[in-house]
């Protein structure tokens, strides 16, 4: 399949410009797709203006009336449908992503996957949308509570998963029945365009047209228009801390929801028992993968001090040979940071490295060629440099030795975020020590496996500036509904909770 040849898949067609381009509606200023990969302009979108951002509104209140009293399973058999395309489209949408994001293809086709999972998952999950009763305290009266769809959804999304992250929001979201708008990053414009596209494809024979809307845009204009939205009682945002901070203000000032979905630092504690094998794999993966631009990316490698020189010296055999290049060939097994602006990050998070005493061990240096790549690359560090405290987007990993288990814990802990971590050990008191309430303060914490990569069935999130939100499995769906208390009375009298006499 030639690069043109899944772009028509998707509906995309070739226009002037020197890109590509696509029937789009937008009444705003141009954007440009750049392939990360080779600077090059994929495509020229026509962003969102204020006036298509009313329209848009209107027409998505409009549809609630119907779309919130559908019954949920059939809003699920509309989800499967979406499955069923995106199942289809895999292969040309992973390697639209992989080219406009500029990750590997096989994991632009994980992304996809991940994308048909959470579907499917939801399509389940729309004949499971559970409330409880209650035994009430006055007789012949019966308690229980249900769960009402929200509204309109605002899905803020990352560039780094450009699909997934809105699918976990927008499939879950539609089966409580609500409706929602997306807005994209500005770095992946064309990925969200052709995921309308075929959500369109489903959504408008079937009459639901406006159920999943779209808003290329900034978010300048974009994004602050609909954080600030007092039609938007939930606004899914997925992004930095700086991002989060932002918007959890601005939807909190006015009494609405926040999901946030933010930054990690990301940490394995190696114990001396573990299989050296599997820590390499975990490793290698967690922290290169995705040339560490996952929010769940290894960035911290805890390393007892009895393992700690050969677990280095099989990293630095492992990262030597690690393929770097374009992400749309196979042989790749890191492509490109997303643009330059990362490999600045990228190069200013080594400066500092070095200023606050950090030793670089293996790479270091951005490569000088048409598109944004850099070296993955290792630094022996001490707890207290700043910069490992960050989380700088792109493939660095920061080593620490340690003695005791204790320690390791309280160095892992001691960062501002609480996204995802493991330990690799077979000792069954260092698991769960780990595990226990003394341990890992992350929402993930795994046991011999790494830090990235989740399956959607478990609740997906983390604490401290991570945010606290939770999507995809478990009860995330709750976060999506209203909750509501029912009391009914089916006795011939009005007695009073508490016992009360009144008159
Ligand atoms: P970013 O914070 O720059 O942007 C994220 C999104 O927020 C974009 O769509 C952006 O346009 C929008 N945005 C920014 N400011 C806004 C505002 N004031 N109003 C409305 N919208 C606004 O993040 P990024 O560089 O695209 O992605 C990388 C970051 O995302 C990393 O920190 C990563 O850890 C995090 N991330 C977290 C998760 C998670 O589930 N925890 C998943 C993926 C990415």
């Amino acid at each position: 399949m030639s690069k043109l040849d899944f772009l028509q898949e998707l509906g995309i067609e070739e226009v002037n410009l020197g890109g590509f381009s696509t029937k789009w509606f937008g009444s705003g200023t141009n954007l440009k797709s750049i392939a990360p990969a080779d600077e090059s302009v994929i495509a020229t979108v026509n962003q969102c203006d204020s006036g298509d951002y009313e329209q848009i509104m209107k027409d998505t209140a409009t549809i609630f009336q119907k779309w919130r009293m559908e019954p949920a399973p059939k809003r699920g058999e509309v989800v499967r449908l979406l499955a069923n395309e995106f199942r289809k489209h895999k292969v040309a949408l992973g390697k639209l992503i992989a080219w406009e994001m500029g990750k590997i293809q096989a994991e632009g086709e994980g992304e996809v996957q991940e994308m048909i999972d959470i579907a499917d998952y939801a399509v389940g999950l729309s004949r499971q949308l559970y409330g409880k009763t209650m035994h009430s305290e006055r007789p012949n009266h019966r308690m229980y509570e249900q769960w009402h769809p929200l509204g309109t959804v605002g899905i803020i999304t990352a560039f780094n998963f450009p699909g997934a992250v809105w699918a976990w929001n927008a499939m879950i979201a539609a089966v409580c029945g609500d409706v929602m708008v997306w807005k994209p990053s500005s770095k992946t414009p064309l990925t969200a365009i052709a995921i309308q596209k075929i959500v369109n494809q489903v959504l408008d024979p079937l009459g639901w047209n406006g159920v999943m809307s779209l808003l290329v845009g900034s978010s300048r204009d974009v994004g602050e228009m609909l954080i600030h939205d007092r039609r938007i009682p939930l606004i899914s945002a997925t992004g930095s801390c700086n991002m989060g901070r932002k918007i959890g203000g601005a939807v909190s000032k006015r009494l609405a929801r926040s999901l946030l979905e933010l930054g990690g630092n990301n940490g394995i504690i190696v114990m001396p028992d573990a299989d050296p094998e599997l820590v390499l794999r975990a490793v290698v993966f967690g922290a290169v993968g995705t040339a560490g631009q996952r929010c769940t990316s290894t960035r911290r490698l805890f390393l007892h001090k009895d393992i700690a020189s050969d677990m280095i010296e099989r990293l630095i055999t492992s990262y030597s040979q690690v393929k770097i290049g374009d992400p749309l060939d196979s042989k790749t097994l890191m492509g490109p940071l997303v643009d330059e602006t990362a490999v600045n990050d990228f190069s200013m998070a080594l400066k500092t490295v070095k200023e606050e005493g950090g030793e670089i061990i293996h790479g270091g240096k951005s490569i000088d060629s048409p598109g944004f790549y850099v070296e993955p690359t290792i630094v022996r560090a001490s707890i207290d440099m700043a910069i490992a405290r960050e989380e700088t987007f792109a493939p660095i990993l920061y080593l620490f030795e340690f003695d005791t288990l204790e320690e390791a814990i309280s160095m892992h802990n001691s960062v501002d975020q609480g996204l995802s971590s493991s330990i690799f050990t077979r000792d069954m008191q260092s698991v769960e020590n780990f595990l226990s309430h003394a341990g890992s303060d992350c929402g993930i914490a795994n046991v011999n496996i790494g830090t990235s990569g989740a399956e959607i069935g478990g609740a997906f999130g983390g604490e401290k500036d991570t945010g606290g939100g939770r999507e995809a499995g478990s009860d995330s769906w709750k976060v999506y509904m209203r909750r509501q208390t029912n009391t009914l009375n089916w006795s011939d009298d009005l007695p009073l909770a508490q016992g009360i006499e009144f008159g």
